[in-house]
């Protein structure tokens, strides 16, 4: 079976102000980098919008209405720290969640074996009732949702190798046992949490590592702490919040990966899922603002992702 891989040039049209490092061209970096001959192999979709009623699996209503009604007319407005709209922002973020949850139809229908999701803007900071970092929809909480409501998942784990803690998905799973939510990121950093002692009902594990690790200490917190956590979670299905910002190249942060690293964490992930939950992974594309790290990266994921 193919490796499903999710694209759409609607990604584009969520607009930033100038010098902000989550823009369109880290879409057109890993477009141009999965067009390459040795990706002829993927089959690829468009995203479709995700109706209201699956993005509410995740968030508040009235935060979302809020969000619709903060859309300019022109230019872009902000509406947090580090998160802006533009006019289409909105109808961006419905398909980006979309995406996310076709991704999760098309695999546990298994007719294919894995998918990625190459969307924009990224999802891991958006909490229940507000933005944050970039993030306006946590894709992966109502990807995880959707699993659960519809697909006949009963136990989704969510593996978040992004180098910033997860703070909004970690928030919507706290009190849910039914969710594992397992991280590990750059601490200290953006957004602050993320420590260890931050266990939910002990179904959140965070492994952080220190500024200056390279791939032998995050593949170490990798095998010694989420691995097992995911192993005994024992789930249904298991999506990536997979941002790349780990990459050495990147400059949001100070772990140093190379794309080696990112495939290694891939295969050991499809390994688990092989042996857990039929292979079943969805990886959605959250971080990575290095045009050219993040290409690399991505094509190093989605090539290990094909070898399923
Ligand atoms: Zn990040």
């Amino acid at each position: 079976m193919a490796t499903l891989l999710i694209q759409d040039p609607v990604f584009l049209q969520h607009h930033v102000p100038s010098g902000h490092p989550e823009r369109p061209q880290r879409l057109e970096a890993t477009d141009a980098a999965l067009a390459d001959a040795r990706f002829a192999g993927l089959t690829r979709a468009h995203a479709p919008a995700a109706p209201l009623d699956r993005v509410l699996l995740a968030h508040d209503a009235a935060y979302v209405d809020e969000l619709a009604k903060a859309l300019p007319e022109t230019g872009v407005v902000q509406i947090e720290a580090d998160s802006y709209l533009s006019p289409e922002s909105y109808a961006v973020a419905l398909r980006a969640a979309g995406g996310a949850c076709l991704a999760v139809d098309e695999v546990m229908a298994g007719k294919i074996a894995n998918a990625f999701v190459a969307a924009r803007p990224p999802g891991h900071h958006a909490e229940r009732d507000r933005p944050m970092g970039f993030c306006l929809f946590n894709n992966a909480a109502i990807a995880a949702r959707h699993a659960q409501n519809k697909r006949g998942a009963a136990r989704v784990a969510i593996i978040d190798w992004d180098v910033h803690h997860g703070n909004g998905t970690q928030a919507i799973f706290w009190e849910d046992p039914s969710i594992l939510y397992a991280s590990t990121h750059q601490m200290p950093l953006y957004p602050g949490t993320g420590a260890p002692s931050e266990a939910g009902f002990g179904n959140i594990v965070n492994a952080p590592l220190a500024a200056g690790d390279e791939g032998e200490e995050f593949r170490e917190a990798m095998t010694a702490r989420v691995f097992p956590a995911i192993e005994k979670f024992a789930p249904d299905l298991i999506i990536i919040s997979a941002g790349f910002d780990a990459h050495w190249r990147d400059p949001l942060a100070g772990i140093n990966l190379k794309e080696e690293d990112f495939a290694w964490a891939t295969e050991a992930v499809m390994d688990i899922a092989d042996r857990r939950c039929g292979g079943r992974i969805v990886s959605l594309l959250e971080g990575g603002y290095d045009l050219t790290g993040l290409a690399d990266s991505v094509a190093a994921h989605v090539a290990a992702l094909m070898k399923a």
